[in-house]
Formats: C-alpha cells, structure tokens, sequence
C-alpha cells in the first residue's frame, strides 16, 4: 500500500528489509521444530547406468511440508537452516533415516546423501556416520557422501582431514555439481573423491549444443585420468542419454530415470519380489 511506504525510498527499503528479516526468522523458527512436527521427509531419486538403464542407487533429497507455506524448496529451507546451525541436526536424522532405509533394502543398492559444509566444517560428522553405520547396519560401501566444493575452498585443510577420515570408515565421496565453482580443477587434484557429479547446467544442452557435448566428454575423460567415474545430473531427455553414452559417462540422475520420490513408489526396486537375486548394484560404479 502506496499510503503507508513512508516519506522516501529508504523508509520503505527499511521496512521492507525488516518486514523480510522477521519473515526469515519466522521461517528459521519453524525449521527447528519442523522433524518434531513430522514435517521433513526423504524422496529418493534414482541414479541408473547410462548403457543399460539399470537402477544403481539413489540419492536423498530432503523435504519441507511448512504447516502454513506448504513444501518449501530445499534451495530456500537449506540456506537457513545453515544459518542458524539446525542443519546439524537435521543433517544427522536425513543421514540415519536414510541409511535404515537402506539397509532394509532387498538389493544392496546405494545411497547418496548431501553434506553441508556446515557438518563438514562443525566437529563430529566422522563419528555422526560413523555411529549410523553402526546402528543400521549398512554396508558402508553403499554409502555415499555429496559434497560441493565451497567448503573445500574455504576451509581445505580440515575438509580434507574430515573427508579422509570418512573414506577410512568405507564409505565413498562424490563431489555435486561440479562445474560450477571457482576451481573445480584444483579441487579434484587436492581431495580424494570418487566420483564426480557433473552439474546439471552442462547436461541441459547436450543434443543440441556441440561446445556442451564437449564439455562433457572432457569431464569424462577427466573422471577417467583420476579415477573418478562421473554421474550426470538432470538427464532429462533421450537425446541427452544418448550423447553420454557416446561419451561413455557411466551413470546418469534425472527426470528420464525417475523424479525424486517416496521410496514406495520404487518398491519394486527396493523390495522388489520380480528382482535380480541381488545382482543389482554390486557394481554401484557401474559401466566403468
Ligand atoms: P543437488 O544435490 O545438486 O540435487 C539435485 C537437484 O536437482 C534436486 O533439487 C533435484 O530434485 C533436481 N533434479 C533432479 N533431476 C532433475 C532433472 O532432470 N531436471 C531438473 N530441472 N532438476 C532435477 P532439490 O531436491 O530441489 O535440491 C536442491 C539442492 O538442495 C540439492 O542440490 C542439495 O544441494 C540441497 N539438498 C537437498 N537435500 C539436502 C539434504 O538433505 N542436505 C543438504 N545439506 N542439502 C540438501
Ligand atoms: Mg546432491
Ligand atoms: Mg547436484
Ligand atoms: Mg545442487
């Protein structure tokens, strides 16, 4: 309302800034209380080999059913609950629901899950997966860890230090959306990954750009020189599927596999009665 903005400009940047910092708050609040309330849930998004289409794993992508809001994006909901820390906790119960999930499994398929650099920079995220590992029972070869690489920039060396103690316990590291930070090449060469995820900006255009085809088929071979096999993230269409495996990029993650989701609506991969007698992810590094 025109009325009620102030005498100038500035008045009214202020109290729309105060207006947005209360709203914040407000949210940051609710985020607290939000796995009490049973309002966070796991959807699964499956990740299948390029070649063959065969399911391999999942990664978990958190979710928010805010009371009021309804689902609020994990690109808005994660930022604030790094803010305030609350991903430390939260970050622990997405780790162990989804590993007990996991382990119920009837095939040993893998299971990817998001570290914040916030639980990577606080102390106690070697022995938060480690003490999950314990009380699931998972195999730790089927977990995986995604980190981005801002952290690893910022504050190397103890990234490096928390990274190598969780790889010690078995579990593997992917690096996400690898592409899109400042140097992503000196990142591979300084961490220990295993695999790299190439984010989804490249692989939108592949089919119908020859500079993103070409991208791709260097972060391939890249991948291959380091021993890092790669995912791509965001498949969406055939035409896309069908230049990675003309680039032999192992796995790929998106809409043309399977939407994030429930994990019932996967059932008949994960308790599958029509199963391969656990022949299903022995490889989780798939056609390398
Ligand atoms: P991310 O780890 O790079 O996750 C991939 C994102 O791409 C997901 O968005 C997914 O829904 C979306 N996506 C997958 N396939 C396609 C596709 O074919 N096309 C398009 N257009 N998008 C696709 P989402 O679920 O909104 O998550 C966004 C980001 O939020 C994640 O990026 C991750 O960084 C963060 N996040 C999600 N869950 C968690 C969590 O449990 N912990 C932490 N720390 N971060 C999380
Ligand atoms: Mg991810
Ligand atoms: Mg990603
Ligand atoms: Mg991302």
């Amino acid at each position: 309302q025109v009325k009620e903005r102030g005498r100038n400009g500035y008045a009214f940047y202020h109290d729309g800034m105060e207006a947005e910092t209360r709203s914040r708050r407000r949210l940051e609040q609710d985020l607290r209380h939000a796995e009490r309330h049973g309002q966070l849930e796991l959807a699964y998004q499956p990740q299948a080999e390029v070649a063959t289409g065969r399911v391999i794993g999942f990664e978990v992508l958190l979710r928010w059913h805010h009371p009021e809001h309804g689902p609020v994006p994990p690109d808005v909901f994660i930022p604030l609950a790094e803010a305030t820390g609350a991903i430390v906790p939260i970050g622990t119960w997405v780790l162990r629901r989804a590993c007990a999930e996991a382990a119920g499994w009837r095939e040993p398929l893998g299971i990817a899950v998001n570290v914040s650099p916030v639980q990577l920079q606080r102390p106690g995220l070697v022995e938060t997966v480690r003490a999950t590992l314990e009380a699931t029972g998972l195999d730790p070869s089927r977990l995986e860890l995604e980190v981005t690489e801002g952290v690893l920039v910022r504050d190397g060396e103890r990234a490096l230090v928390v990274l190598n103690e969780v790889k010690a316990l078995g579990v593997t590291v992917a690096m996400d959306d690898f592409g899109t930070g400042y140097s992503s090449l000196s990142t591979l060469r300084a961490f220990p990954f295993d695999r790299i995820k190439v984010d989804r900006s490249f692989v939108r255009d592949l089919g119908t750009s020859a500079e993103a085809a070409a991208i791709v088929r260097a972060v391939v071979g890249l991948g291959r020189g380091l021993g890092m096999p790669v995912i791509a993230e965001g498949v969406e269409t055939a035409a896309q599927r069908d230049v990675l495996a003309a680039n032999r990029c192992g796995v790929m993650q998106g809409y043309l596999v399977g939407q994030p989701g429930p994990i019932e609506s996967f059932e008949a991969l994960t308790s599958g009665s029509a199963g391969r007698d656990g022949a299903a992810g022995a490889d989780r590094r798939g056609a390398e």
